[in-house]
């Protein structure tokens, strides 16, 4: 799917298709939540396909569409980390190892099955090992004749200079407020502007962050301005911590960085949860930015523990009593 703020980038593409230029590795970067994953997979179809349309996008029904819809085409290949074998870790640092590496290599050098491209997307390519990043280089050197490689990342700087010198590199920017908020209202999604905020500008996240994940911040946000209001914050902790803790942890640390922004810049500043700016400028004026900043340690401490390890209860609990005393 080509996104709306994505028509430059797929000019340039099929631009450079029709001269002949195709490069053999690109690289899409930007941030998060824009659709570069997406990008990649609408690029390698469209290369793929025996009818693409008029502005080069395929076709959506030819056997060579069929057999990637199906994820069975034998010259395209995705490949993303994945845990390290033999792992017990709930929570498993994901890589993308040599072995794989060496696989996709292997298969980009065998003769194209349909007399096409060989094309392979690399997701995060950043995840990948520094021996695996040296496999890829040797193919990258000397790539064959009609194989595409698409390393996709939100972290270019992650991969070494002798990978990203290699690609021919394509940047994919936050999409503009306007255009993002119109796709969304297009995908049916209610209050646009609210989901877009939380979403720091990534309208592909703001679409994940489906209703019922508005429906929990307004819950974090209750507890938040529960003293405020004369409520007892606490009373929320056992709800609390029925969230994802990774998920809602996050939250708490938007609402941390908007008290900080607002501490430390002008009171207008841009910040995540603009629904509540008046109370937020009211806590920033009467709080502490040394506790501010101890709050922030405290949660990220808590976010790289394993959740099994925490009593999820009392660290709410914790949390809220740090943010009434700020
Ligand atoms: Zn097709």
């Amino acid at each position: 799917m080509i996104y709306p703020w994505q028509q430059q980038q797929w000019h340039r593409m099929m631009q450079l298709k029709q001269v002949q230029h195709m490069p053999h590795a690109v690289l899409l970067y930007g941030e998060e939540g824009s659709g570069k994953v997406d990008f990649a997979q609408s690029l390698a179809t469209a290369l793929l396909c025996r009818q693409p349309g008029q502005n080069g996008e395929a076709c959506g029904h030819c056997d060579s569409c069929r057999l990637i819809a199906a994820q069975t085409h034998p010259d395209f290949s995705v490949l993303k980390p994945i845990p390290p074998e033999k792992t017990k870790s709930k929570k498993p640092v994901l890589n993308i190892r040599i072995d794989e590496i060496r696989r996709l290599c292997s298969k980009l050098s065998s003769t194209s099955q349909y007399e096409g491209y060989r094309i392979a997307i690399i997701e995060k390519a950043d995840k990948m090992l520094v021996q695996a990043a040296n496999a890829l280089l040797k193919t990258l050197e000397e790539p064959g004749d009609q194989t595409l490689i698409i390393l996709v990342t939100s972290r270019p700087h992650r991969l070494p200079v002798t990978v990203r010198s290699r690609c021919q590199s394509l940047r994919f920017p936050q999409p503009g407020e306007k255009l993002a908020l119109g796709w969304l209202q297009a995908q049916g999604i209610k209050m646009p502007e609210v989901a877009l905020k939380y979403a720091h500008g990534a309208p592909l996240r703001a679409l994940n962050q489906h209703e019922e994940s508005l429906e929990q911040r307004e819950l974090l946000a209750k507890a938040l301005l529960a003293r405020l209001n004369g409520e007892s914050s606490l009373a929320y902790a056992p709800k609390l911590a029925n969230l994802p803790k990774d998920i809602s942890m996050g939250w708490l640390m938007d609402w941390v960085n908007d008290l900080v922004r607002l501490k430390n810049t002008e009171l207008n500043s841009s910040i995540i949860n603009e629904k509540n700016r008046p109370y937020l400028i009211k806590l920033a004026q009467g709080s502490d930015l040394k506790r501010i900043f101890a709050l922030n340690d405290m949660v990220i401490g808590y976010i790289r523990k394993e959740t099994i390890a925490l009593n999820l209860q009392l660290v709410w609990e914790n949390l809220l009593i740090s943010w009434d005393s700020l």
